[in-house]
């Protein structure tokens, strides 16, 4: 079920992660290790996005494998970046194939990516839904589950809501409206990294002025410490917080 991957720290090439460690995104995209909860391959597109100096996000996403893409693998060895956020996509079962489904979702300094499936979809979540701006729903970037939980999330942060905040009291209420619902999520604003574990997997790897968090360790690195089951992670470059969500 999609693998994403979140970087913050001294700037790195996109190459160190989604193509150069041995378990990368791109044999992540064909050799996931830990596909809990369904899915077999990530074939269904991908995305990466990336703060160029001192700007806003700017990303790059196709419908195809993320192994398939020669250009990409030119362009990940040019492209260093302080902060970075990755996804392969497995789609949902009924779900589109397009580029604008693809994760990382982007708006202004904000990056999102969301790893599972919202159960009951789309009765169990109309409700929340329905308290969007109409604008918002006629302008999503997919009728997907994923774009969904992007657009909750983007109406607090376009509310001022911190980025933690937005993206907890988001999962939490989704986790409420939909049971059962997998909810890894994943977003930064280019200084905080902020993910959950609901239902999938996910590892964190910290030190030396840096974080990386991905849904499963690029290498063997004894470093690496899996994030427990319902936990809210926030990083920084030196910091690491993890905390029981507050879901059932
Ligand atoms: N449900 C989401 C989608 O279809 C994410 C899928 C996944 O995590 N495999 O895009």
């Amino acid at each position: 079920m999609c693998r994403h991957l979140g970087y913050l720290g001294p700037p790195i090439p996109l190459a160190s992660l989604l193509f150069d460690p041995p378990h990368s995104l791109a044999h992540q995209s064909w050799a996931p290790k830990d596909m809990r909860g369904g899915g077999t391959i990530n074939a269904d597109g991908f995305g990466v996005a990336w703060y160029p100096d001192g700007g806003n996000p700017v990303g790059y996403r196709r419908t195809s494998p993320l192994w398939t893409d020669a250009d990409l693998r030119v362009l990940a060895r040019a492209t260093a970046a302080a902060a970075i956020i990755a996804a392969v996509r497995s789609a949902t079962v009924g779900m589109p194939v397009t580029e604008p489904a693809a994760p990382p979702f982007l708006e202004r300094q904000w990056l999102f990516s969301h790893n599972g499936v919202v159960a009951g979809w789309p009765d169990s979540v109309s409700p929340l839904a329905s308290r969007l701006p109409v604008q918002d729903l006629l302008t999503l970037d997919a009728p997907t589950d994923s774009a969904l939980l992007w657009a909750l999330v983007r109406h607090r942060l376009r509310a001022g809501a911190p980025l933690a905040e937005a993206v907890r009291e988001t999962v939490v209420e989704v986790a409420a409206a939909a049971p059962g619902s997998r909810l890894n999520v994943l977003a930064t604003n280019g200084t905080t990294l902020v993910a959950t574990t609901l239902g999938h997997a996910l590892s964190v790897r910290a030190g030396h002025g840096a974080v990386l968090l991905s849904s499963e360790p690029l290498d063997r690195d004894p470093a690496w410490r899996p994030v427990p089951d319902g936990h809210l992670v926030i990083a920084t470059q030196s910091t690491v917080d993890i905390s029981p969500l507050p879901t059932e």
